[in-house]
């Protein structure tokens, strides 16, 4: 934790493997993605926390089903991204917007990453950054709204961040990732080293979660469409070659649905 950040975030597992992340200080919390009003206030309840913001990354039932039940609790504000169907938003959020929550002394920045879903933002503030269903580790959101191309740029966008920013993602999905991202890349020395280390997390029962972008950016297939072992298992898949990065993307986002 930085000095100037007054928040620690804690993962809130829901249904089989979501993640709810609440930012909290000793009195106050703020919410990403509640899913399932339950855990969270459960967790509110035990902490002795009152809840400042829910903020959602999209429409997804797995990550606003829970935000009417709070609000039945908490009369605080909903932040979420514009153009999507979200009915308890309170401000609907573009790229370049912030958001702030002053009881924990945090600003973030939106960050639209459409793909996933249409309208998808990602917040970003003090290096940490929430991602919803966009960049997991070690792998992406399937593509329900949008094309390659547009995953392809939302997945740069976060790329560029710095690199140890902290990337809190909507699921536990990175064993499974890791899995295909291996078949993908059996030479990439570092995902290697990062399956053994998972794995071990994972048998402790404990997140893998967060994430960081220097760590995505070395292991994670979706991130590494410019590499040649990338592209060569692209075009192994498919059995035509492909260089360009998006044709590279798309046939590794295809192979994965079916892996
Ligand atoms: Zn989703
Ligand atoms: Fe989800």
């Amino acid at each position: 934790m930085s000095e100037t950040k007054r928040y620690n975030v804690v993962p809130l597992p829901a249904f089989k493997d979501n993640y709810i992340w609440v930012l909290r200080d000793e009195r106050h919390a703020a919410v990403v993605d509640p899913g399932d009003a339950r855990p969270v206030l459960d967790y509110l309840a035990s902490e002795g926390l009152r809840l400042s913001a829910i903020l959602a990354t999209h429409h997804h039932a797995d990550h606003v089903g829970g935000v009417a039940e709070l609000l039945r609790h908490f009369g605080v504000p909903v932040y979420g991204p514009k153009g999507e169907p979200i009915a308890t938003l309170s401000r609907a959020l573009a790229e370049g917007e912030r958001v702030e929550v002053p009881e924990l002394a945090a600003i973030f920045h939106v960050i639209s990453i459409p793909g996933h879903t249409r309208a998808h933002i990602a917040y970003y503030g003090a290096k940490d950054l929430f991602c919803g269903d966009t960049l997991f580790a070690c792998g992406c959101g399937r593509l329900f709204e949008g094309t390659p191309q547009q995953m392809c740029a939302s997945l740069a966008k976060l790329a560029r961040l710095p690199e140890d920013t902290q990337v809190y993602c909507g699921h536990e999905y990175t064993l499974a990732n890791i899995r295909f991202a291996r078949a993908v890349e059996p030479a990439n020395a570092a995902l290697a080293e990062r399956e053994r280390a998972e794995m071990r997390t994972r048998e402790q029962d404990r997140p893998t979660l967060p994430s960081a972008i220097g760590r995505e950016k070395a292991t994670n297939p979706f991130l590494r469409c410019g590499e040649p072992e990338v592209a060569a298992s692209a075009s192994r898949y498919l059995g035509q070659d492909v260089r360009d990065p998006v044709q590279v993307f798309a046939a590794i986002r295809n192979w994965k649905n079916e892996f």
